[in-house]
């Protein structure tokens, strides 16, 4: 692939609490794409969701981070800072004719939506898009009023060549989603006024030049969202502060519709290199649940305290990544040799820790 030695991945994490052995796992993962083939590694702090963040929980991740072996290039970007904020609107501008105001509320949508398939999803029936297509002065009246709405961007038609996203994931293989049926038109502001998680990570990414995204596979479908996020972005003339270096900047993303590849010609607009995805198996607690940062049993405080070794945390998670064939300790810049991904892609089970079992740290 073009200008792989120029590419950057990023650790993402949100600040909601301490990190647990579940985050560890992933950061992990994300540092040893970028570090085993010498990519920059970028630290941003995923704190758009004021309502969501613990003070200081940035802290403690970046000292757990250090800990642990794993370092990043440069200061750490935080989401909630006036710059990215003048960046999400300057995006949100950029994607004015891909989106519309949304009036309805959680409830009304639940009530008319199918169930959600446990990845946070729910299809948005596109109430509020028929009114806006039907009755556009109802609608800018209504935003005049100062009536409460988000703002949510168009999927295209179903019947559209580029409804189908698609792309390889270096763990799951290849995946295909179609955007209108499996993703719907998503929110991009809130209604509160806080920037949509959707479109502040394919911002950030795009204006950190990020192009290696590792992350837990309940994000799939979201990858699906972004990647069309990101074409709207681009074909609004939204200008990244710093694209994918190298020649890599000028590789067209081909992968990203199945049916219609971009044209290369001069006409068409020219956006910087697909990233590359790895999405990881989720760790599940002993009944079956996904790990929460409550699990106090597991997060880093706790380990700590408890006098676990970093080797040990590290070792553990290597063998989660089944890069190890069992959990014995080492140090994170162990691993570096000979990494792949071939281990997880042959068994991308979710996984499951006891924390009874004698081997979990
Ligand atoms: N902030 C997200 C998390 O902590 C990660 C999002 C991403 O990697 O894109 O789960």
């Amino acid at each position: 692939r073009v200008g792989s030695e120029s590419m950057t991945g990023r650790f993402a994490p949100t600040p909601s609490g301490r990190m647990h052995v579940g985050n560890v796992y992933a950061m992990l993962a994300a540092w040893l794409s970028a570090r085993a083939r010498g990519r920059r590694m970028l630290l941003r702090i995923e704190d758009v969701d004021k309502p969501r963040v613990l003070p200081g929980a940035d802290r403690l991740m970046m000292d757990d981070l250090t800990w642990l072996g794993l370092d990043w290039n440069g200061g750490p970007v935080y989401q909630s800072s006036a710059e990215r904020q003048s960046r999400y609107a300057y995006a949100l501008e950029c994607l004015r004719s891909a989106v519309y105001p949304c009036f309805c509320s959680r409830a009304d949508i639940r009530a008319a939506s199918a169930p959600n398939e446990g990845d946070g999803f729910t299809i948005y029936p596109g109430t509020c898009r028929h009114v806006f297509e039907e009755n556009p002065e109802t609608v800018s009246g209504r935003v005049t009023r100062g009536d409460r709405h988000s703002l949510r961007i168009v999927m295209p038609d179903v019947s559209d060549s580029n409804a189908a996203v698609c792309f390889d994931d270096a763990v799951f293989g290849w995946q295909s989603f179609n955007l209108p049926r499996e993703v719907g038109d998503s929110v991009v502001r809130r209604a509160d006024g806080l920037f949509g998680y959707q479109l502040v990570v394919v911002v950030d990414d795009l204006d950190m030049g990020v192009d290696d995204i590792v992350r837990g596979r309940d994000l799939l479908r979201s990858t699906a969202l972004q990647i069309w996020i990101r074409q709207c972005l681009l074909a609004g003339g939204f200008v990244p502060e710093r694209p994918a270096s190298g020649d890599a900047a000028c590789e067209t993303s081909r992968e990203t519709f199945c049916e219609t590849p971009r044209e290369t010609d001069a006409g068409a607009a020219v956006s910087p290199v697909q990233p590359q995805y790895a999405h990881l198996p989720l760790i599940n607690n002993a009944v079956g649940r996904r790990l929460a940062k409550r699990e106090r049993s597991l997060d880093m405080g706790a380990l700590r305290a408890r006098g676990v070794r970093p080797e040990q945390i590290i070792g553990y998670c290597a063998w989660l990544l089944r890069l190890r064939s069992s959990p014995v300790p080492c140090r994170a810049a162990d691993l570096l040799d000979g990494f792949s991904w071939t281990g997880l892609r042959n068994d991308h089970a979710d996984r499951e820790l006891n924390p009874a079992d004698p081997n979990t740290p």
